[in-house]
């Protein structure tokens, strides 16, 4: 409940909407209500060809009398003329405020989505990778999607619902009190309505109650049919392979049945209450009907006033009806509402530091002091890392999958701080930096290369909006990506997401390493692609991957032998600790882990 107050702060830009939808609400029940009050006229004089005859036992306003005086003494048939225009202006104008009224609802609830949509994306982008880590990603989509669209749905529709029914409910009581007064409605036919309201309203409640439940459990049974049908199409060579297709195929039925079951039983109910519903009105209208009429018969109650009485009460019913339907709305955006603020609560775990400053230039050297890491309390991944690289220099991590290389490439960035130790460039912890200036310096190129739906063009010049052309051809060349583009259909506005685009596995490296040479760090992160490539390709990969490294400060998760060989230096990773470090001379000679590892890792990938 605290954060659908919370919430409220997303309606406050657009409070101007939301007061043009009230003034417009206010004004289509006022017409509502007005048109209620022509009853009277149309029946009594028109049809019963009477006057309108209001009770002698009350004072009534010298206006109102005078009007109706004045009404009573107009010919018939110009009345009848007077009146089809009136009503019909009534009902133009109610119809045109109800217009505008869904209008703004509808434009409020959209603004409010597209405010919250855009909080959350920012938040999104500046949650950090742990929180990713920990998070379906599927979970986030519906958070963004589904979740906000409930909470949508309950503004244009709650929201309306909670102002509108409040206002119709006034005016129609308005009406009927002024009606019980002006026109000496008795106490018993007052007393019988009262009491036949709820014996109207008790079976549609009920069996709408029972159907709510139903609703839920069929929407479970829903979800159950489609993760079985997921499961069924991404593993269709498994159940193939296992012959598994009957045993699906029975699992399957059972769900399946298990819905149409359920959804049976709630067809019955909709079928249900349209018919009850009716049948208990009509029995109730029977009854006032009974007790009405013979007041009418017995000449004590104006027909016209009757059938106003009975219509402004039966209007009454609706707005009843759906303020108590809202309750169900409102607990279903609560809901949805406490699950956004989880996410926009949520603290980002790297962030700058009070007082960070920019990292202007990387001069001299990066160390890692003792540095210790963990994902997960008390299971540490990395142990008292000691490096230092001066500038310039290549260092090769090497290691068993799963030994905390990417892990520790992954704490210069700061995509996760570290637990124990500092990392320094040029002597100052890089907690010091603003992030944003920290990671100005470094590139990364991972084997996962990521394209973006956007031209070749941004790709290479990702983030930026102010691009020189002439620097993304520079940087492509250099990545052997050129002439690869300038073959597809548009060139470097091509788009990676066109029909047709086919990018093979080592032009999509290249475009990653042409990014990496368009933003020209000085720090370079590199993790070898593992996948093999055809011969040429792997030249054209490998000739790139050497121009981006020449004259950078590289850290590069190595696999292939002439990396290491190369290395300025290598650190072994091995249980959690860097074991062994030197260059490539050094370890083999050595004739420890390293050794092992080239003759099993390096050695035999050259034959
Ligand atoms: P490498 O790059 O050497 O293959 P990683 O740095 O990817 O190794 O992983 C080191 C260890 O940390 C592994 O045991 C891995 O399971 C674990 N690990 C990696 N990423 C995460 C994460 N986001 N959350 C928890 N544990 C992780």
């Amino acid at each position: 409940m605290k954060d659908y107050l919370r919430f409220l702060k997303f309606l406050k830009p657009h409070l101007w909407i939301l007061a043009l939808a009230i003034i417009c609400m206010v004004l289509s029940s006022a017409m509502g209500g007005a048109s209620l009050g022509m009853i009277i006229p149309v029946v009594d004089n028109i049809l019963a060809g009477k006057t309108i005859d209001i009770s002698s036992s009350h004072t009534i306003p010298e206006f109102l009398v005078s009007f109706i005086d004045k009404i009573n003494a107009v010919p018939k048939v110009q009345l009848l003329n007077w009146l089809i225009i009136i009503i019909a202006l009534i009902f133009l104008i109610k119809e045109l405020f109800l217009f505008f009224q869904t209008y703004f609802m509808a434009k409020l609830g959209q603004s409010v989505l597209r405010d919250v949509r855009i909080v959350i994306y920012k938040k999104l982008l500046e949650l950090s990778n742990d929180f990713y880590a920990n998070t379906k990603i599927g979970e986030l989509v519906s958070r963004i999607t589904f979740d906000v669209g409930i909470i949508v749905n309950s503004i244009t529709q709650g929201l309306t619902d909670l102002l509108l029914q409040p206002i119709q409910l006034v005016v129609y009581l308005a009406i009927l009190i002024s009606i019980k007064v002006y026109f000496s409605i008795s106490w018993t036919l007052v007393l019988v309505t009262v009491a036949i309201f709820p014996v109207m309203a008790y079976p549609v409640v009920k069996i709408g109650k029972k159907l709510r439940q139903i609703s839920t459990n069929t929407q479970e049974s829903m979800s159950d049919i489609n993760s079985s049908l997921f499961e069924t199409i991404y593993g269709i060579g498994i159940v193939k392979s296992f012959g598994a297709e009957k045993y699906q195929t029975a699992k399957f039925r059972i769900y399946n049945n298990r819905y149409f079951k359920m959804l049976m039983k709630s067809v019955k109910r909709i079928a249900l209450i349209s018919p009850v519903g009716e049948l208990v009105g009509v029995l109730c209208m029977a009854i006032v009907l009974w007790f009405g009429g013979k007041e009418v018969v017995q000449g004590r109650l104006s027909a016209g006033a009757f059938v106003a009485f009975l219509a402004a009460l039966l209007s009454l019913i609706k707005p009843f009806k759906t303020l108590s339907r809202l309750y169900g709305i409102n607990l279903q955006a609560v809901a949805a509402i406490t699950r956004v603020y989880k996410i926009l609560d949520e603290e980002p775990s790297v962030k700058d530091a009070p007082g960070a400053t920019e990292l202007r230039s990387f001069k001299d050297k990066i160390e890692f002091k003792d540095v210790g890491f963990s994902y997960t309390k008390d299971s540490p991944v990395l142990k008292n890392i000691n490096i230092k690289l001066s500038k310039g220099d290549v260092l090769a991590i090497v290691g068993l999958s799963g030994a905390g290389k990417s892990t520790l490439v992954s704490l210069l960035p700061r995509f996760y701080n570290t637990d124990k130790g500092s990392i320094l460039i040029d002597g100052r912890d890089i907690k010091d930096f603003s992030l944003d200036s920290l990671r100005a310096h470094i590139g990364i190129v991972t084997q996962e290369t990521i394209l973006f739906n956007d031209t070749i063009r941004n790709n290479i010049a990702f983030g930026k909006t102010d691009i020189d052309m002439d620097k993304v051809i520079a940087a492509a060349k250099a990545a052997n990506a050129h002439s690869f583009i300038m073959k597809m259909p548009k060139g470097y506005e091509t788009s990676i997401g066109d029909r047709g685009i086919r990018i093979s596995g080592g032009e999509k490296q290249r475009l990653a390493i042409a990014r990496a040479l368009f933003k020209d760090p000085p720090i370079l992160i590199l993790d070898e692609a593992t996948s093999q490539l055809d011969s040429e390709s792997e030249r054209l990969v490998q000739e790139a991957i050497d121009r981006l490294m020449a004259n950078r400060t590289v850290f590069v998760i190595a696999h292939r032998l002439s990396t290491v060989e190369h290395a300025d230096s290598i650190a072994v990773i091995e249980g959690r600790k860097i074991l062994e470090s030197g260059t490539h001379k050094e370890l083999l000679q050595h004739a420890g882990i390293y050794k092992r590892l080239y003759e099993m890792q390096f050695k035999p990938a050259r034959g």
